[in-house]
């Protein structure tokens, strides 16, 4: 996703710029910032097995999604997409966060699906990933594989790991974020619908205090995968994800560049949790498939899936022990 939209680039570029050519991601590399806080000795200490998703069910579950069309908010594949997520978390706890946002095409029905798995320690981390695509495209054609349907697709095998094993660490809640596109263009209100009625509902229910880290998951899926370090992400965890990533022989897939993103994690970042934004803004040369009917299946990999999944997990593992 999106993210797009801006994502990009604020940190660099003053204006989140919503038309690729305003938002081309090159301008918002500063080059290879890879953190310099490595700890090997941290490195070394639990050597077990590689946590990892299953590849193929999880490029599966992309082919599936993108099966039923254009999934803008407020449409009838949007539902069925809905129906079909909590289809595949029968006998799970599921939670949704349902309400009505105003929007500039009107208001349109938002949901926030998510899952949890309950640990031993005290506080939660969340990975979460949008499942809307974009609105301004939804009669192009657009399927949204990457940016919608990758961020879908790895939280439902990400659950599927996560099912029926006791978790000696924090709970992890599995977040299926809706709304996060824009519906007309890319604003501070025009963007995160459901992100930021989450945030403001846990900051007044007390909840934002458990959240130990919101990981977020977007265009994960691409075949040349390169996850872009995030400047407006928390720098102690994205360095963590980084040591993950290094434990699992996945380093070269990470942080080969620094943008500054505006994405789901937005929201939760201006009120203090600690946030890592997992995405690959470089979707084919010059980011070109983003956003375009060209974002599909063809241009995916389950290796993408797969490195990325056992990435969140590798973090996920080591968050538990620190
Ligand atoms: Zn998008």
């Amino acid at each position: 996703m999106k993210t797009a939209a801006c994502l990009t680039l604020s940190l660099i570029l003053t204006a989140c710029a919503r038309d690729k050519s305003a938002s081309a991601p090159k301008a918002a590399v500063t080059s290879n910032l890879i953190p310099t806080s490595l700890d090997s000795s941290a490195l070394s200490a639990d050597p077990g097995p590689a946590p990892s998703i299953n590849s193929a069910r999880a490029m599966q579950y992309v082919r599936e999604v993108v099966a039923f069309g254009p999934r803008p908010i407020g449409s009838a594949n949007h539902k069925k997409l809905e129906d079909y997520i909590l289809s595949h978390l029968k006998g799970d706890t599921v939670e949704d966060d349902a309400f009505t946002a105003d929007t500039p095409e009107g208001k349109f029905p938002v949901r926030n699906i998510m899952a949890k798995f309950p640990g031993t320690r005290e506080g939660v981390i969340v990975v979460a990933g949008h499942y809307d695509t974009n609105y301004p495209l939804r009669n192009t054609g657009y399927v949204g594989a990457n940016d919608g349907g990758s961020s879908t697709a790895i939280l439902l095998s990400l659950a599927n790991h996560l099912r029926g094993k006791k978790r000696d660490g924090y709970s992890v809640w599995l977040l299926w974020t809706d709304g996060e596109e824009a519906v007309k263009q890319w604003t501070a209100t025009d963007s995160l619908y459901g992100t930021r009625h989450l945030a403001e509902k846990w900051r007044n229910d007390g909840t934002l205090k458990k959240i130990k880290a919101f990981l977020v998951v977007d265009m994960i899926g691409d075949a040349d995968l390169n996850v872009d370090r995030d400047a407006n992400s928390t720098p102690w965890l994205e360095d963590l994800v980084y040591q993950a990533a290094t434990r699992l022989g996945y380093q070269s897939h990470f942080f080969g560049r620094t943008i500054g993103g505006v994405d789901d994690h937005a929201p939760f970042m201006h009120l203090g949790v600690p946030c890592a934004d997992l995405i690959d803004f470089d979707y084919g040369y010059d980011n070109v498939f983003w956003h375009t009917p060209q974002d599909t299946l063809d241009k995916l990999s389950p290796k993408s899936l797969e490195i990325v999944g056992s990435v969140i997990l590798e973090t996920v593992r080591m968050l538990d022990k620190k």
